[in-house]
């Protein structure tokens, strides 16, 4: 699939390819449908994000300068979003920053609730948002930014490799969502989806599509592409 950029749409939410890997059909319903609804688990991690979605808090010390919720973009992809924290740490070998008149190596890092118990370091969803947010660094410093992710729960940093099959998984959903934007498609449920958790559970109600009953299917889905 090539890499071509999102020419008829606007700048895209780097936080909807996290979303769309999660789940194809919740992403649909908040961003095609635009529905919502809240419940514990997302609750959790608005609190999680509270302390870093301070953009004033800025750590200075003589190593390491750390900038939270931190506005970036790329052009050339046209992707918006905002990152939790990003470190410098100074070295000169890195990248010249004039606001602060030293040279720095950058790490993007991503604060999560927890580590997913069904990978061994981290899930690709949470990847994938991450390649995204590298994409926009790297772009804006001319860096090579390491992207990190930090589980509260274990109180752990985890490198993330920003390898091809990284970069191949980032441009397929890319493609994917830049397609079912453009053409309003609310993507089906998949066969193999882990619904537990979900707050959109009775907006979608995943448990009638399991069934095999077609008229009901068949009203679902008409239901659907009227709203
Ligand atoms: S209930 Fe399941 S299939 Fe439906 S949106 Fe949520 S995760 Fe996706």
């Amino acid at each position: 699939m090539s890499k071509s950029k999102s020419d008829s749409l606007d700048y895209i939410q780097l936080r909807n390819l996290q979303h769309y890997l999660y789940c194809p059909k919740r992403w649909g319903l908040m961003n095609i449908n635009c529905d919502w609804q809240s419940n514990v688990l997302v609750t959790i991690g608005d609190v999680i994000h509270t302390r870093v979605d301070n953009a004033k808090l800025v750590t200075n010390t003589q190593t390491k300068i750390t900038e939270r919720a931190v506005p970036v973009y790329n052009d050339f992809y046209k992707l918006v979003g905002k990152i939790d924290a990003l470190e410098l740490t100074r070295s000169p070998q890195g990248v010249y920053v004039s606001k602060y008149g030293d040279k720095f190596n950058f790490a993007i890092i991503e604060y999560k609730k927890a580590k997913p118990k069904n990978v061994s370091d981290y899930s690709m969803d949470d990847a994938v948002q991450m390649y995204g947010q590298k994409l926009c660094v790297d772009e804006m410093f001319g860096c090579d930014a390491k992207i990190i992710l930090y589980y509260c729960d274990i109180k752990k940093r985890i490198t993330v490799s920003a390898n091809k099959e990284l970069d191949d998984l980032f441009f397929k959903v890319y493609q994917e969502v830049v397609f079912a934007l453009s053409n309003n498609i609310i993507p089906q449920k998949e066969s193999d989806q882990n619904c537990g958790g979900c707050s959109l559970a009775d907006v979608c109600l995943p448990k009638c599509y399991a069934k095999d009953n077609s008229i009901k299917k068949m009203i679902l889905e008409q239901n659907e592409k009227i709203t």
